[in-house]
C-alpha cells in the first residue's frame, strides 16, 4: 500500500482532468490492483477544512506516512516571496510543499507548471511563480537543485500542458510496485522511457518532413513545420508512440506540436516563434534546423528529397492519368 497526496498551486485543473481519462492503467486500477490510496485530491478527496489540515498536520508529525506527493500547478511565491497569493489550510501552500516535501517518500511534479513554472511563470510573472525543482530551464526552483525525497530520488518531473495521462499513472505504478529505481531520468528529470524521442517519431508526415511537402491545420498530407511551425523535431515526448486517448495525437491531427514537454514552453520569444506566433521555416534564411543536424546538410539533403518527391508525385499523378484514360 502506497500512500499518495495530490495537491495543486497555480493550476487550471487540467492535469487532474487527463489524470483522471488514463486508460493503461486507470484509476480505479491504481487503487484496487496496485495498492495506491488517495489520502486525498482536491477534485475527487471527500475531506474538505479542517480535515484536510489535520491530515496534513499528520503527515508532517510522522503519524500518517507519506509515500508519494504529487503537485499539479505552479509555486506561487508572491507577493514579495511570501506566497500569501496561494493560501491553503491556513498557510501558503508553498510553505506545506516545502515541509511536506521533507517527509515524503518520493515527489513526482505534474505538467508544465509544477515541472518548470509553465504559463504562470512567463515574464512579467505576477504571481512570482516557480516550479518545484526548476525554473524553466534552471535548476532551482521551490526545493533547490540539491533536493532529494527520502526515497533518495530529486524530483520526478512529469511535463506537458497537460501531461499525457498514462505518463503519470505507469510512473505512480513503478513508484508503488518498488520499481522507480529503475525508471532512469534524463537532465530535465524526466523518465527517459516517455521522453527520448522526438514527438516526431511516429509521426505519419515524416516523409513530407523529409521532402519539404508543406502541410496546413487539419490537412492530410503535408508536414507543419515548414509553415506553421511545429516543434515535433525539437520537442521529447511520446505522443506519437503512446497516443492520446489511445486514438491519435496533435500531428496525426495535423495541428504543429507546441512543444508543451519542454522547459521553454509556452515559448514566448516571438523572435523564434511562440504559441501565439508561429514560426515560419521557408521563405527567408531559418534560424532553426531540427536538434542534432547541421544546417548546411539538413538543407542540401531536404533539397534533393524535395525534388525527388515532387518527381514522385508527378510520376504517380501522369501514371494515374494513364490508367484513367485507358
Ligand atoms: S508535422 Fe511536426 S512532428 Fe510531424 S513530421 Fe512535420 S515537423 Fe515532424
Ligand atoms: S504533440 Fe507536442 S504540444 Fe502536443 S501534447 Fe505532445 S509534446 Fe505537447
Amino acid at each position: 500500500m502506497a500512500n499518495l497526496l495530490w495537491l495543486q498551486g497555480g493550476a487550471c485543473s487540467g492535469n487532474t482532468m487527463s489524470f483522471l481519462n488514463a486508460e493503461e492503467p486507470t484509476v480505479p486500477e491504481l487503487v484496487v490492483d496496485f495498492g495506491i490510496n488517495i489520502l486525498w485530491h482536491p477534485s475527487i478527496g471527500l475531506e474538505i477544512g479542517d480535515q484536510v489540515t489535520d491530515l496534513m498536520n499528520d503527515i508532517k508529525a510522522g503519524k500518517t506516512q507519506l509515500d508519494i506527493l504529487v503537485f499539479e500547478g505552479s509555486i506561487i511565491q508572491g507577493p514579495n516571496g511570501t506566497g500569501t497569493m496561494n493560501y491553503f489550510a491556513e498557510r501558503p501552500m508553498m510553505d506545506w510543499v516545502r515541509e511536506l516535501s521533507e517527509v515524503a517518500g518520493f515527489v513526482v511534479a505534474i505538467g508544465d507548471c509544477a515541472t518548470w513554472g509553465g504559463i504562470p511563470a512567463v515574464p512579467p510573472n505576477p504571481s512570482e511563480s516557480t516550479g518545484l525543482q526548476f525554473h524553466k530551464k534552471a535548476k532551482g526552483g521551490l526545493l533547490g537543485s540539491n533536493y532529494k525525497s527520502k526515497g533518495g530520488l530529486p524530483v520526478i518531473n512529469i511535463p506537458g500542458c497537460p501531461a499525457h495521462p498514462d505518463w503519470v499513472t505507469q510512473i505512480l505504478v513503478a513508484i508503488s510496485t518498488g520499481r522507480i529505481g529503475d525508471v532512469l531520468i534524463d537532465d530535465y528529470h524526466r523518465p527517459k522511457t516517455f521522453f527520448t524521442d522526438f514527438v516526431q517519431t511516429g509521426c505519419p508526415n515524416a516523409i513530407s518532413f523529409a521532402q519539404k511537402v508543406d502541410g496546413h491545420f487539419g490537412k492530410r498530407g503535408g508536414c507543419l513545420f515548414y509553415e506553421v511551425g511545429c516543434r515535433g523535431p525539437m520537442t521529447r515526448a511520446s505522443c506519437n508512440r503512446i497516443l492520446w486517448n489511445r486514438q491519435s495525437s496533435k500531428t496525426r491531427a495535423n495541428h504543429p506540436c507546441l512543444g508543451c514537454t519542454e522547459p521553454g514552453f509556452p515559448h514566448h520569444d516571438l523572435k523564434k516563434g511562440s504559441v501565439l506566433k508561429t514560426m515560419k521555416h521557408l521563405g527567408f534564411l531559418p534560424k532553426d534546423v531540427p536538434t542534432g543536424v547541421s544546417k548546411f546538410g539538413y538543407y542540401t539533403r531536404a533539397g534533393f528529397e524535395k525534388v525527388l518527391g515532387g518527381l514522385e508525385r508527378v510520376t504517380g499523378t501522369m501514371q494515374e492519368h494513364f490508367e484513367t484514360s485507358k
